[in-house]
């Protein structure tokens, strides 16, 4: 089988590697494709797309973007957009701004209460990044003030903590709408992370689809076979074209891999082709009428 990743991330959000890095490491491990899918931005697009045209790696030009569904905050992924669109500019501009004032606002805090972190350390070290939590946490793991990303959120920056510190997101229907308005097709992210019960799971992705989303993320690491073929079963019932990908974020989330995720993922280059396939009969079914 011919092996994909459709979810990476880069040095364009809070992934480690460069784009051009992540495409060498795709090639690297026999990857067929990757799709880049930054967080808010789709920055690391075009240099990754010149990398995979030198390696031959097919790169899916890509973004993932936060979106609120009734007081969660969910994550739309978005393929075969155009990074240059106007209808994503001033979106995604919106966001950024919002990101920037609550980084602002989280390391004010945080300096407040003798944690030396600042922002101008955080663009120096990110120079090109959607900065965000991440950022934060790796430099309180730097400072000595926590072990690992992971316990800098548990103990400061997670929901509930004492330097959390919301921010704005866009209503799903807003997130797939961009998508579709930038040329791309809309995909659920990693569905079992938001703590949705059976029902509450069944819901969201029914109204993912429809607003418009055409794919389900079925196959992402840590999800079992059982889980797996719950969502694929979802994916068949809303007429959802099934996609996989790892998450990775490079050594942010060490634990996983490009390609195999936690070790067992394995996502096949027909999902791809699929998803483009039948994304373009839904857009012809809809003109049609
Ligand atoms: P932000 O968009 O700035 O609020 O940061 C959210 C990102 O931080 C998510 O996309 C995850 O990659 C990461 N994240 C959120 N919660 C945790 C956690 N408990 N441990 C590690 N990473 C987390
Ligand atoms: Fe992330
Ligand atoms: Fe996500
Ligand atoms: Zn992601």
């Amino acid at each position: 089988m011919e092996l994909i990743d459709l979810h990476v991330h880069t040095t364009a959000s809070d992934g480690t590697t460069t784009p051009e890095q992540a495409v060498q490491m795709a090639a690297d491990r026999g990857l067929r494709a990757i799709a880049i899918t930054d967080h808010d931005t789709a920055s690391g697009v075009p240099s990754a797309v010149r990398q995979g045209k030198r390696l031959g790696v097919e790169v899916v030009p890509g973004i993932e973007i936060s979106a609120d569904y009734k007081g969660a905050e969910v994550h739309i992924l978005g393929y075969f957009i155009d990074p240059d669109s106007p209808a994503l500019e001033p979106v995604l501009q919106w966001v950024i701004a919002d990101r920037d004032t609550r980084n602002e606002r989280i390391v004010k805090r945080l300096a407040g209460d003798g944690y030396p972190v600042s922002m101008r350390r955080l663009r120096a070290e990110n120079p090109d990044a959607v900065i965000g939590r991440p950022h934060i946490a790796e430099q309180l793991v730097k400072l000595g003030q926590a072990g690992s990303v992971r316990e800098a959120f548990d103990r400061y920056l997670a929901e509930g903590r004492p330097y959390f510190i919301p921010r704005s997101y866009l209503p799903l229907a807003a997130a797939v709408d961009v998508i579709i308005k930038a040329g791309g097709k809309a995909v659920a992210a990693h569905p079992l992370q938001y703590g949705f019960n059976g029902r509450e799971l069944e819901a969201f992705i029914k109204a993912a689809a429809g607003f418009g989303a055409v794919g389900l993320e079925t196959y992402y690491s840590g999800y079992s076979q059982e889980e797996c073929a719950v969502l694929a079963a979802l994916a068949e019932k809303y007429s959802l074209v099934r996609t996989g990908g790892s998450d990775y974020h490079g050594t942010r989330k060490p634990h996983i891999q490009l390609g195999s995720g936690d070790g067992s993922l394995r996502v096949g280059y027909e999902l791809l082709r699929k998803l483009e396939i039948y994304a373009k009969t839904v857009e012809i079914a809809e003109i049609i009428g």
